[in-house]
């Protein structure tokens, strides 16, 4: 079939969508491209403005690369849209060739422990998006516990410690809502313990971010000699590996300082298997009682059978993120993704049961692959999509009105109070504008009306 034109719909303005359209403008081809892309927010960047942590400027910066790709004005930016509530399949199907899906992780993986519902027990990922000002959680947060856990051994374990332990002050220089800031400073916080079950060789920080705990102000990182018996298959693991090799070192470094001094203290349990949240009597977290691990000789732990339990007032479980399902869209339950063959979502014959292609629908980015990896792996997902839509030309859809005036006026039929790249800029040096007065780089708007009214130039 001869094509001269991909209309193509995405699904999600994070990193993942905004790389697959500037990829795929960018790619060799013989049909023009007309992208449109969606997101429920009504500000770009995904987990870049949601997820990674207010005090990692640096990181936060990959923004500037993503918007260079907007402001080229070459792809149209509908946000405040939601799929599946919004837009769904069908309407796709009646004005675009194809759509990717790009619409990430934002809800906690699932940990079975008995107590994980008692009052005080929170997922990660809800206090990631309240203190990184997402629209759609509560503005309050109950940080009332002097003692805390946070059960996990990976990055998103240690921006959670490090805001919790972290005095507000010292975060002022940054992009955080007002309404965190407040909350963070009237924390009663003292003690945060971080637990993993597996030893210090085998943990998934990375070791700039883990060298950064021990440069918090007035917080001291204590380490227990107890986890630093290295068997064979440690000892490897440091000689072998220069990550784990730097990620001894600075925890070295730590069991030699002297502490006592600071009012905060940040804790790493290593070979320490959570068990179960204890209630303290009233349907709170009073404690969290954990197995002493050891290792089992071939790179894993087994337990010890030793319980041990710490007084703490709140748990975090930093275990993983979860995608969500989309209506008419595949999902699978156990892995959180959309079922795909290196972007081409897959569906199962009703017929026969076999997977087989679903023609004009793809995915890219944390829904496609699960949530791990860091932003610029989303870029090579990109690509493998990419090359399949373009590949796949054959097999796209034949909209019935494929104008780009039709979508909008659909939206417009509909009352949906949509966004574009001129609402994002008013949005933008808006939130420039309220940082400026304050001497920071910005200050988020957080309500959702807010930044649609900004947006739309209503304010
Ligand atoms: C706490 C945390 C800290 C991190 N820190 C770092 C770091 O320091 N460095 C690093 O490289 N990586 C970091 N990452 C990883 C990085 O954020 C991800 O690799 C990346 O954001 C994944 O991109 P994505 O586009 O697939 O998903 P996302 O960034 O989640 O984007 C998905 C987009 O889809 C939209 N969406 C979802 N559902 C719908 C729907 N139904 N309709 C319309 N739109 C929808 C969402 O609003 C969102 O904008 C961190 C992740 C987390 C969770």
């Amino acid at each position: 079939m001869t094509r001269n034109k991909l209309r193509l719909a995405i699904i999600g303005a994070g990193p993942a969508g905004i790389y697959a359209a500037d990829i795929l403008l960018k790619s060799e081809r013989h049909f023009d491209v007309s992208i449109d892309l969606f997101d429920h927010l009504p500000a770009p960047y995904g987990l870049v403005r949601y997820g990674v942590a207010p005090d990692h400027p640096r990181i936060k910066g990959i923004i500037t690369a993503l918007r260079e790709v907007l402001d080229r004005g070459d792809i149209r930016i509908f946000g405040n849209v939601r799929f599946g509530e919004d837009l769904t399949l069908d309407d796709l199907k009646r004005h675009y060739n194809a759509v990717i899906f790009a619409t990430g992780a934002v809800k906690d993986a699932d940990l079975h422990l008995p107590g994980i519902d008692l009052a005080g027990s929170y997922g990660a990922a809800d206090f990631v998006s309240w203190f990184d000002g997402h629209p759609d959680v509560p503005r309050t947060w109950p940080l009332d516990a002097k003692e805390v856990a946070v059960i996990g051994n990976g990055n998103v374990a240690l921006d959670v410690s490090r805001i919790l332990a972290k005095h507000a002050e010292d975060l002022m220089v940054t992009e955080v809502p007002p309404n965190v800031a407040e909350i963070l400073a009237a924390s009663p916080v003292t003690d945060v313990h971080v637990f993993g079950r597996r030893g210090p060789t085998s943990v998934k920080f990375t070791p700039l971010e883990l060298r950064e705990l021990g440069e918090l102000r007035d917080v001291d990182m204590i380490v227990y000699d107890e986890d630093f018996d290295y068997d064979d298959a440690a000892r490897a693991a440091v000689a072998g590996n220069k990550q784990v090799f730097v990620i001894d070192k600075v925890l070295q470094q730590w069991r030699q300082r002297e502490v006592g001094q600071a009012s905060r203290r940040l804790h790493l349990h290593f070979y320490a298997k959570p068990i179960e949240l204890v209630d303290d009597g009233t349907g709170r977290v009073g404690a969290i009682r954990w197995e002493r691990t050891e290792p089992d000789g071939e790179g894993g732990v087994r337990g010890t059978g030793e319980i041990r339990e710490q007084s703490v007032q709140a748990v975090y479980r930093a275990v993983g993120y979860f995608g969500s399902p989309l209506p008419g869209i595949p999902f699978d339950k156990k892995f959180g993704v959309i079922p795909n063959h290196e972007g081409q979502v897959l569906t199962r014959d009703k017929q026969t049961g076999e997977a087989r292609q679903m023609y004009g629908v793809y995915a890219t980015g944390w829904i496609k692959r699960g949530p791990v990896g860091l932003i610029g792996h989303t870029k090579s997902d990109a690509m493998e999509t990419i090359k399949h839509v373009i590949n796949d030309l054959g097999n796209w859809w034949n909209p019935e009105s494929p104008s780009e005036e039709s979508i909008v006026e659909l939206l417009e039929s509909r009352g949906i109070r949509w966004t574009d790249l001129d609402g994002w800029h008013r949005l933008d040096q808006h939130e420039q504008a309220l940082g400026a007065a304050e001497g920071r780089v910005r200050v988020k708007v957080v309500p959702r009306d807010d930044m649609v009214q900004i947006s739309r130039g209503e304010v």
